[in-house]
């Protein structure tokens, strides 16, 4: 049976996956928790991605190695880029860039030497699923969240978005980097710091790969207010209702 490799962004996301996996083991390696069960009936590996490029490619390839996932799914939280992009929808990722490559005096700024491309694409018939399965969840916010954090973050409405994501290792906190970003990747839904990165180590492997981010702020200076509560009461919950819904049609 397919082995399905899960890659949680953040500590409450992995929590919440956990938490429906009846039987999961612990394996250690390179530093790293992999918990190895079972939900929905599947074969799942679910482990924290850590944070950053590197950190989340070596998360990746482990799984790849030695684990042997034959499909891996990326959740976690963004920031919005496109006006569109509002805190509370939910974008699956089209492809992915690395918006702080550039070897560009030798490459294409954005190509990831050798490699003859930018962009990375990722899985369309795994995306599009996840995608369905986040249009299903976000119909129905107050099934999955808290009437007080559909209230304070006005969720009354999300989206789903489908499109490019772009990954760097900055946390993207300012109105000007923001602004740079959108005008040198118009394209580009959503910014944060990982997923480029497992699509790159996915292509090498040749293994199929999805990523589906909640956006948890604007990448701008109206800092988050709470960023760690939005975690826990919107993207946490989203992700795990997501991968739910996906793997029970799966
Ligand atoms: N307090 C968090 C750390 C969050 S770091 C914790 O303890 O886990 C930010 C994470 O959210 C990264 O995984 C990154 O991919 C994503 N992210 C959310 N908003 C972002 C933004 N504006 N710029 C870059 N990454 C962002």
């Amino acid at each position: 049976m397919a082995v399905i490799g899960i890659m949680s962004a953040m500590h409450e996301e992995l929590a919440a996956v956990l938490a429906a996996m009846p039987d999961e083991q612990r394996v250690r390696v390179a530093e790293r928790d992999f918990w190895v069960g079972h939900w929905h009936g599947h074969d799942v590996v679910a482990v924290l991605s850590r944070i950053g490029k590197v950190a989340a490619a070596t998360t990746a390839t482990v799984l790849l190695e030695r684990f042997k996932v034959d499909a891996l799914v990326f959740t976690g939280a963004a920031g919005g880029l496109a006006p569109h992009a509002q805190v509370g929808d939910v974008v699956v990722a089209t492809g992915l860039v690395q918006h702080d490559m550039d070897a560009s005096l030798l490459f294409p700024r954005y190509e990831v030497p050798l490699y003859g491309r930018a962009r990375f694409d990722t899985d369309p018939a795994l995306s599009e699923a996840l995608a369905a399965a986040a249009s299903q969840v976000l119909s129905d916010p107050a099934q999955h969240l808290g009437a007080q954090a559909i209230a304070d973050f006005h969720l009354l409405s999300p989206r789903v978005h489908q499109g490019l994501i772009v990954s760097g290792d900055r946390f993207v906190s300012t109105t000007a980097e923001s602004q740079a970003l959108q005008r040198s990747l118009p394209d580009a839904l959503a910014v944060e710091m990982e997923g480029a990165a497992v699509a790159q180590v996915c292509l090498d492997y040749g293994v199929p790969f999805a990523a589906v981010r909640t956006i948890s702020d604007r990448a701008d200076d109206d800092a988050h207010t709470d960023f760690n509560r939005f975690i826990r009461e919107v993207a946490s919950r989203y992700s795990l209702a997501i991968l739910s819904q996906w793997l029970m049609h799966r």
